[in-house]
């Protein structure tokens, strides 16, 4: 989006038009931008402490006031957003009201929902369509010293997310793939409802002795959903006898056949419907009670 809007091959009434124009790729601009070197194209991102400060909030909102450098608009990215401190996205209120003509702010973030209101009222909502999942293998192989196995298995499970890819392996994740290979195994035979909804318990549930804050305990239940949601889809796979080098969960591929006596490709393809759903209402800050209530009743 930075290049459309400082592209040398377009027009400024082409891009502004936003009319099938994209940038080219090629030009001085859009190189610049690609290596992350050009002047009018702010990133920031999170520091040390993994939070954006108020500081950093300041300096770019009193940066953007001038007239850009040599582009059309100067374009100041926010990268993984929800880390803005509140104090920081309060500074930033003014600015998102009345932008400065020639600048434009993106707040880029998977995860909306933990932006103030105040602040999500103010940003018109663009939504990225994901990569796939050969994208997101070469930018792993390119990037990350993937070694090409390792990386489609990743990217299989990514939901069309580099950082999703990236988080994949560690312990967060494996936590998650645990709680939600537990559910399966507990909604196998397709027990009682009344077992149903104490196993969709489990599932929300916080770790004993966490003092997670709700949205804390929304992110954890989502990474579960998604964990299962790479299991439903590798369960698939499995009884549509497809390669196994495109499970996403292929240390577990015992385990996985076993679930398949239950789980055929119906109940999974179901299920696997199911947990998008879920995962939506969630991030649209739908109850976790009310959506692990249904989900646990529907796979
Ligand atoms: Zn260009």
């Amino acid at each position: 989006m930075a290049q459309m809007l400082n592209c040398e091959a377009l027009t400024a009434a082409r891009a502004d038009a936003a009319v099938s124009a994209d940038a080219c790729g090629v030009c001085g601009a859009c190189l610049r931008i690609a290596r992350g070197v050009h002047v009018d194209v702010i990133v920031i991102e999170p520091g040390e402490t993994g939070a954006i400060r108020v500081d950093m909030v300041r300096a770019v909102v009193g940066q953007a006031a001038f007239r850009p450098f040599e582009g059309r608009r100067r374009v100041v990215i926010f990268d993984d957003a929800d880390r803005l401190v509140p104090a920081a996205q309060n500074a930033l209120l003014k600015t998102l009201e009345e932008p400065p003509s020639a600048s434009v702010f993106l707040l880029v973030t998977s995860r909306p929902h933990l932006l103030l209101p105040t602040v999500r009222s103010r940003c018109p909502e663009l939504r990225f369509g994901g990569l796939r999942p050969e994208e997101i293998a070469d930018i792993l192989v390119a990037r990350h010293q993937f070694n090409a196995t390792t990386a489609l298995a990743a990217a299989a499970s990514a939901d069309g997310s580099v950082a999703r890819a990236l988080e994949t392996g560690s312990d967060d994740h494996l936590q998650a793939r645990q709680s939600a290979a537990a559910l399966l195994r507990s909604l196998a035979a397709a027990p009682n409802p009344k077992r149903r909804l104490e196993t969709g318990k489990d599932l929300a549930g916080a770790r004993r002795g966490s003092r997670a804050s709700a949205a804390a305990a929304r992110e954890t239940l989502i990474g579960r959903l998604r964990a299962l949601a790479t299991l439903l889809r590798d369960l698939q796979l499995l009884s549509a006898q497809a390669d196994r080098a495109w499970l996403a969960n292929a240390d577990l591929e015992a385990e996985l056949i076993e679930l398949g006596q239950f789980y055929d490709t119906d109940r999974a393809g179901r299920g696997f419907a199911s947990v998008q759903r879920a995962v939506d209402a969630l991030t649209r800050n739908a109850s976790p009670k009310v959506v692990v209530d249904w989900l646990a009743l529907q796979i």
